[in-house]
């Protein structure tokens, strides 16, 4: 799946809560692992999370999905510890570390530390970098193209009509003449429908890009403490390897290698 164009709805996950209270009280709240937020993937369906981490990070070995699991939870002592599923239901001997949310957010608060001590370069270039891979120039010219060729196939089809009624001309060949013309406009109007949704979808991915950018911008020099949103908006998911090792990748395709 490409996970570049995983988009995160902040919005929905910002309620007026968030807003009344302020970004960073929500990290001081020891249980925000309840807020719900919302993500879309290549902007398919919106889904739900009741956890900033669900969906975000994978265990290196298998490529399976992380899932919390609360211990102690009838006592003061409850703590929430992350492991891959594959090892809970027993089905895989993975060697990965199990990880407590602090542990996570320090992983993240280290990771975003060295995207923050390279953000001034970071901006620099990754919008031109994006330009670059993103142009539609080459997709630009095949719509102009094809809308040509379907300009000249629709005034084809208007004079095989106009000659029919005019002129007494074989049926069936007419037909023929006909329909070849509507294929080559069918054919047109698809290279054009392609052409068009490669276009949206470039723009979609700049935006992304743009997004992160202005997000990286407004990062502060030194991350001191996690912070949820920079979390959500900054990065698309951590991988977990055995050694204590994890590979955080971000919205932009970066990955920094943090250890516990
Ligand atoms: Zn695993």
């Amino acid at each position: 799946m490409d996970m570049r164009s995983l988009s995160i709805d902040i919005e929905t996950f910002s309620s007026a809560d968030l807003v009344k209270s302020g970004v960073y009280r929500y990290s001081e709240l020891s249980d925000f692992d309840v807020i719900l937020f919302s993500y879309s993937i290549n902007h398919g369906p919106v889904i739900y999370k009741g956890n900033i981490f669900s969906g975000h990070i994978f265990c290196a070995e298998c490529g399976s999905v992380y899932t919390p699991r609360v211990w102690n939870s009838n006592t003061k002592y409850r703590k929430t510890v992350w492991q891959c599923i594959g090892e809970i239901q027993k089905k895989k001997g993975c060697a990965t570390e199990r990880l407590t949310d602090e542990e996570i957010k320090s992983l993240a608060v280290k990771a975003l530390n060295i995207v923050a001590s390279s953000k001034t370069a970071l901006v620099k270039t990754a919008m031109s970098i994006a330009r670059e891979v993103y142009d539609n120039s080459a997709l630009e010219a095949e719509a102009v193209l094809a809308r040509r060729e379907m300009e000249e196939a629709a005034s084809l089809a208007n004079d095989a009509v106009r000659e029919n009624a005019a002129s007494a001309i074989d049926q069936d060949e007419y037909e023929r003449r006909y329909n070849a013309i509507i294929q080559r406009y069918m054919a047109a109007k698809n290279r054009l429908v392609a052409a068009e949704g490669g276009i949206a979808s470039n723009n979609s991915a700049l935006a992304g890009i743009r997004r992160y950018v202005e997000d990286v911008e407004r990062m502060p020099d030194v991350v001191d403490s996690f912070d949820p949103e920079m979390f959500t908006s900054l990065i698309e998911c951590m991988k977990v390897r055995s050694g204590e090792s994890v590979t955080v990748r971000f919205m932009d395709g970066r990955e920094v290698e943090v250890g516990l």
